[in-house]
């Protein structure tokens, strides 16, 4: 059985009294749901972890990071590493989103080194892989899919210790979403892929993201393999990031 996983990526948006303010209404909405069958996890900008950590802590809501360094420490002007997201009070990471794979140019492999960082801190990773509209439309998206996987799940992957997120790039924002049928079959073969990385591929959780919010994620969380979502825009407004949460 997995416990479904509902986490909110917040991206590069809030300032700390909005943030307060959001942080403390979802945990208000977990304390009171008592929910035991499912997680959800906020990633606030690294600047925002601590206090958030801070202002829920004993409500069950769990924080995280949208990105790690692979170093521990060092050289590295303006990075923040695993260890010190674990420190302010994380418990979680989000690796490989597409948005750092565009902007930042990070490859499987060094997406690859984050969950290992990851690891190292004790931190759980979520990593995150998708297609482009253009490999979509080529009908190319289970090899990659495939490939990005390869790429970016270190050895030693357990269900204890890996969280994959799948991300179609072109429904990111957009408002668009593969059907069920899509998400269904991307899942099934993440699935499979898995299993030639990891013996415990079948308790392994996969997120879905892209567009999710409170109208479709009944839908999109009833597919087959969807053992949560990962969402963006619609976690930055509490109802609608708890009634997601409900819909799992
Ligand atoms: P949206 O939910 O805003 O489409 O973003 C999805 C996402 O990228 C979450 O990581």
């Amino acid at each position: 059985t997995r416990r479904p996983l509902i986490a909110g990526n917040w991206k590069m948006n809030g300032l700390e009294a909005d943030a307060l303010t959001l942080a403390r209404a979802v945990a208000a909405g977990v304390k009171e749901a008592g929910w035991n069958d499912r997680e959800l996890l906020v990633c606030p900008p690294a600047t925002l972890v601590a206090a958030v950590a801070h202002a829920v802590k004993g409500s069950g809501l769990l924080v995280g990071g949208q990105n790690c360094h692979a170093k521990a420490s060092g050289a590295h002007t303006g990075d923040v590493s695993a260890e010190m997201l674990k420190d302010a009070g994380a418990s979680h990471v989000i690796v490989g989103h597409s948005e750092r794979r565009a902007d930042c140019g990070e490859t499987d492999a060094i997406v690859r080194a984050k969950a290992e960082a990851a690891w190292r801190a004790g931190l759980l990773p979520i990593v995150c892989i998708g297609e482009t509209l253009t490999q979509r439309e080529a009908g190319e998206t289970l090899e990659v899919l495939e490939t990005q996987l390869k790429g970016s799940v270190p050895a030693g992957a357990t269900a204890a210790n890996l969280v994959v997120a799948y991300e179609p790039v072109w429904a990111i924002g957009t408002g668009k979403t593969p059907t069920v049928g899509e998400v269904a079959a991307a899942h099934a073969h993440i699935r499979k892929v898995l299993g030639g990385l990891t013996s415990e591929a079948a308790a392994v959780r996969l997120l879905y993201g892209g567009s999710v919010k409170g109208s479709n994620a009944a839908e999109l969380l009833a597919a087959g393999d969807v053992d949560g979502a990962l969402v963006g825009g619609a976690s930055l407004v509490a109802a609608e990031f708890l009634a997601i949460a409900k819909a799992a």
